[in-house]
């Protein structure tokens, strides 16, 4: 029987990232993955193939609405080749878990393709094309998570969809109802409207993007009515039916009163739970909170010493990055190291376009905490860099402690902020206040100026180009 120091169930974006980390601090490491590809939710069917569609349907859009605004003319109708666009959009994924299997061999870590069980808290059964049983010191369980659904909707995976299923349609949906109007149902409810689809988006709670801050949420609900889809906030989803090729969404609104939507496919995305199915956690002693996610502590080990947990399949943010973090943390305490994740500054982005990203805290948060608090506000329109390129949507907004200046919370909508966010990320980490980020000198002309500008405002109400 193979003996390692550290084994890993799941290759997403924490169970990899810990294996390198593991690996560089010297353990003898495997990893055990139940598909054929490396890389998870992330890399398969979660961040990277969205990207790719997102960016693929943007270009579409710039060429039939935008290119003329700049003297681009281009002879002829400019068309969608679906096929080819999904095509491209896979090899990007295929390239991309590829280099995780590179990163694998480089790190000498060893692979096994099948699903991990407890045997106990220091064997795992493997099942599958690398059927066998290995024994590890520690495990680290990074089983991610799958698409949440409501109980009475049956996902036909053909017309009532996940995720999964949006990112390789066949075609373009003449009318898609998207149940959630949350990260996934705005990225991929975007890159249907641009491909020209009907987009209608169901929303339970009076906003989009409930958790982020909620100048955020009105000023995207905002793009998206520009953009000629039906956002329909408020409103409690009842059923959804199929009829052939047609699916019918009903409900209920504000009032009581029943809607009824009719479209061709309907994009369920109402969040993500935790996957442990399969794991045979009793085995070994782990324990569920009852959310359904694997039990940590500060350290993130299991209710068994032994044991540790990261990503999805734990409390927080479901997100790559925040796993990475833990994959990262995990390793380097395993190593004796005394190593620290600040959740609060775990970012948080919407690859729409205009592109929206947050960290910190958000205005009803410091209100709810009782925070006092400035805010500075500056809008792109005013950037000469937003203008030459036509991106003139959105703003930066810092809120800063009234006090003592501190940055507390940066939020924005806009061109490229899915970037941007990274200063005010390093701003905060060094707990910069919003002075000090206004006395940084920031290229010209470029996007970023609207950070400065807005800790201007957030300083002395001393924006300079408002
Ligand atoms: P996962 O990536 O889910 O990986 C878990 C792996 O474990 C899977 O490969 C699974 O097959 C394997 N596994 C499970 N059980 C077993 C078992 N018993 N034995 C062997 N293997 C097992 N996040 C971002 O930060 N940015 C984004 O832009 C973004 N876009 C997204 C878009 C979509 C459409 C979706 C669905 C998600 C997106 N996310 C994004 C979220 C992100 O994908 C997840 O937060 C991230 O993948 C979690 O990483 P993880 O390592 O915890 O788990
Ligand atoms: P989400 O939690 O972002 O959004 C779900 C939305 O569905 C919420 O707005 C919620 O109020 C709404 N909702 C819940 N029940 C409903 C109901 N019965 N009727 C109508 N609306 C309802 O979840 P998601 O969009 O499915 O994404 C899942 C996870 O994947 C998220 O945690 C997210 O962090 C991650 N993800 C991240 C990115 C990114 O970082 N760019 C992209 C995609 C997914």
């Amino acid at each position: 029987m193979k003996s390692y120091d550290v084994a890993i169930i799941g290759s997403g974006p924490g169970g990899y990232v810990a294996a390198i980390r593991c690996a560089q601090l010297g353990m003898k490491t495997a990893i055990i993955e139940k598909y054929s590809t490396l890389g998870g939710t992330c890399l398969n069917v979660g961040c990277i193939p969205s990207k790719a569609l997102l960016s693929s349907s943007h270009h579409y859009e710039e060429a039939t609405k935008h290119f003329e605004d700049h003297g681009i003319e281009i002879p002829g109708e400019i068309k969608v080749n679906l096929e080819k666009m999904i095509g491209r959009k896979q090899a990007v994924v295929d390239q991309t878990t590829g280099g995780i299997d590179f990163l694998m061999k480089k790190n000498n870590i060893d692979v096994f393709e099948g699903l991990g069980s407890f045997i106990d808290a220091t064997h795992i059964k493997i099942e599958g094309k690398d059927a066998q049983d290995i024994e590890a010191k520690k495990i680290i369980i990074a089983t991610g998570s799958k698409p949440s659904n409501l109980p009475f909707i049956t996902l036909d995976k053909e017309r009532v969809i996940t995720s999964t299923e949006a990112l390789k349609l066949k075609e373009i949906p003449k009318h898609l109802i998207i149940i959630g109007g949350g990260v996934i149902g705005l990225e991929l409810g975007q890159v249907y409207r641009r491909l020209g689809a009907e987009v209608t988006v169901i929303e339970y709670m009076d906003r989009i993007l409930p958790t982020m801050d909620a100048g955020l949420s009105k000023e995207l609900n905002k793009v998206f009515k520009k953009a000629k889809c039906k956002m329909m906030l408020s409103h409690k989803v009842q059923s959804v039916e199929r009829n052939g090729e047609e699916v019918v969404v009903k409900a209920e609104n504000k009032k009581g009163e029943v809607v009824e939507f009719k479209g061709d496919y309907c994009l369920v995305s109402v969040g993500r739970k935790p996957y442990t199915a399969g794991l045979n956690l009793e085995a070994a002693g782990v324990k569920m909170n009852d959310r359904g996610q694997i039990d940590v502590n500060d350290h993130l080990q299991t209710s068994t010493s032994n044991i540790y947990a990261i990503g999805d399949v734990i409390k927080g943010a479901m997100l790559a990055h925040k796993a990475e973090e833990e994959g990262t943390f995990v390793a380097e305490t395993l190593a004796g190291q005394k190593p620290h994740i600040d959740y609060n500054l775990i970012p948080g982005v919407v690859y729409t376009w205009p592109e929206v990203a947050a960290v910190g805290k958000t205005e009803e948060e410091l209100k709810a905490d009782n925070v006092a608090y400035k805010v500075g506000q500056f809008p792109f329109r005013a950037l000469g860099r937003a203008r030459a390129s036509g991106d003139i949507d959105g703003f930066v907004k810092i809120l800063a402690d009234k006090t003592t200046d501190e940055v507390l919370g940066v939020h924005m909508i806009g061109a490229r902020c899915a970037d941007l966010i990274a200063e005010a990320v390093t701003a905060m980490e060094f707990r910069a206040s919003a002075e000090d980020i206004s006395r940084m000198s920031h290229a010209h002309p470029t996007f970023a100026e609207a950070v400065k500008e807005a800790a201007l405002a957030a300083t002395d109400d001393r924006a300079l180009h408002v």
